[in-house]
């Protein structure tokens, strides 16, 4: 059976692994010595690596790794590390594990970002490992991309089914939402949300994964369509901006006043 786990690194990234008890695919190693620590610890070995964009904290841990496992790393092309090559649509196949994951291309934090999905029939539920792209009630901050390229993006991944649970590469949840409730203090399902995430943090467990559909419903970045984000947004910059990708290049600027 197929599990998913979260190894915490750094400040606030999380390694995800997809495993089999046996073998295990990691997601992101932004750091070595504790992905090695929490293999040893369950007798298992790595099987491959997974990478969604270049950034450090993201990668830092590979050369580490791969010391000590021959491993296949996937990322994008523009990745700075060796690593093989995946592109859109593309499926990699792990016939060993029962497994296989699409690349999705989600451009706009960097222009090389890759999301990893586990679909339906693998495991109980789709599952997305969308890095730095989409968070929990936020998104990646634009270094690379316009607006339009992330917006683009994000609605791509809100389109999945409702029950896709995500897997972000940082514990970014209760400060988004505290300015997701700037955006939208009234919406019942960001204010559920918040206390769900507060309740996890008090246990120190992550708040993720979480749902699709709970992002559809409480994360003003996938929200861009709405009355609330609309008017909000366009409030805070004394203007009157259309839906979609307007009103998300004046929500992502707002956010980044902060
Ligand atoms: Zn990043
Ligand atoms: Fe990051």
């Amino acid at each position: 059976m197929i599990k998913i786990e979260a190894i915490p690194i750094l400040q606030d990234n999380y390694v995800w692994v997809i495993h089999n008890g046996l073998s295990a695919i990691l997601v992101d190693p932004g750091a070595t010595a504790p992905i090695l620590a929490w293999l040893k610890n369950r007798g298992m070995t790595a099987r491959a690596i997974l990478v969604t964009h270049h950034h450090h904290d993201h990668v830092g841990g590979i050369a580490g790794l791969l010391d000590h496992a021959s491993i296949p790393v996937y990322g994008p092309t523009r990745d700075a590390v060796k690593s093989v090559a995946v592109c859109e649509g593309e499926l990699l196949d792990f016939p060993d594990m029962g497994l296989n994951l699409k690349v999705i291309e989600t451009p706009g934090h960097t222009l090389d970002h890759v999301c990893y999905l586990v679909s339906e029939e693998q495991i109980d539920a789709m599952h997305l490992f969308c890095g730095d792209t989409l968070f929990s009630c936020g998104c990646g901050r634009l270094f690379e991309g316009t607006p339009a390229e992330m917006h683009a993006s994000l609605t791509r991944l809100a389109a999945l089914p409702g029950s896709t649970q995500i897997y972000c590469a940082h514990e970014y949840t209760l400060a988004n939402i505290a300015f997701a409730l700037e955006v939208e203090p009234d919406n019942p399902d960001l204010i559920a949300r918040h206390s769900e995430a507060l309740s996890l943090r008090r246990q120190n467990r992550p708040t993720l994964p979480v749902s699709i559909s709970s992002e559809r419903a409480s994360n003003p970045f996938l929200r861009c369509h709405e009355p609330g984000p609309i008017d909000a947004a366009s409030q805070h910059f004394n203007t009157r901006l259309n839906p979609g990708a307007d009103t998300f290049a004046a929500i992502r600027a707002w956010k980044d006043e902060d």
